[in-house]
């Protein structure tokens, strides 16, 4: 049985590996970003409000509601998942561990000072859902999806106040889970400045896929 919870700067990559684990292997995966921005679009209210804030400053959406989206996507998976994005803090890690613990975390390693420079470069094709960077992955045409022809967005938290206070949350609430996973005995760690394609392979091979 696989459940991997994928830890890592925002910008590591670790959506996109968790993305492409899911696609060949055939692994449910959430990301509770996806999900609340999902969220976003379909919703109004009082909720819909807070978690609007929390995105558009940085900051992390309450436990309880990130544990509802988490426990209401993973109530039909009896088998393997991925999360990617939860648990972002050592409440919500023991949080996991009481309703299901992951068999494998892993971490995509990479330096605070690239993640900057891969954030501000991110591209999004909001209908293909497909990523860009415009250092690293540019479009083949600028600002343009190579697939659909849409033009390309900006995440609104991906602007340097925002990223900077993501990653203040990151190494001040998530860091920690990378001893307390350590200590689990069940935390691999894989390089994240490299390739698209050769983190993947690293990944395959932590995972013994
Ligand atoms: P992401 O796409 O993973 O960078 O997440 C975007 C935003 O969604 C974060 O900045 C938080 O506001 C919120 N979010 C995602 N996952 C969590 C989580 N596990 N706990 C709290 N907030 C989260």
């Amino acid at each position: 049985m696989k459940r991997i919870v994928f830890l890592g700067y925002p910008g590591s990559g670790k959506g996109t590996q968790s993305t492409q684990l899911s696609k060949e292997f055939n692994i449910f995966a959430l990301s509770t970003g996806d999900a609340f921005r999902q969220m976003l679009k379909e919703g109004k209210g009082d909720v819909a409000d807070q978690v609007r804030s929390c995105i558009s400053e940085g900051r992390l959406v309450s436990d309880e509601l990130t544990f509802e989206v988490v426990k209401n996507s993973l109530a039909n998976e009896n088998n393997d998942w991925i999360l990617d994005g939860y648990p972002r803090n050592l409440n919500q890690a023991k949080i996991l561990e009481e309703f299901c613990p992951p068999t494998d975390v892993i971490l995509v390693d990479i330096d605070e000072e690239i993640i900057f420079r891969r954030l501000t470069g991110r591209r999004l094709a909001k209908s293909s859902g497909k990523m860009y960077n415009i250092y690293l992955s540019p479009p083949k045409k600028d600002g343009i999806c190579d697939e659909t022809g849409e033009e390309l967005t900006q995440r609104e938290d991906d602007t340097p106040e925002v990223i900077q206070k993501r990653l203040d949350v990151y190494r001040i609430e998530t860091e920690p889970l990378v001893n307390f996973y350590q200590e689990k005995g069940i935390l691999r760690t894989i390089k994240g400045d490299l390739a698209i394609d050769k983190v993947y392979n690293n990944l395959k091979e932590v995972l013994g896929f």
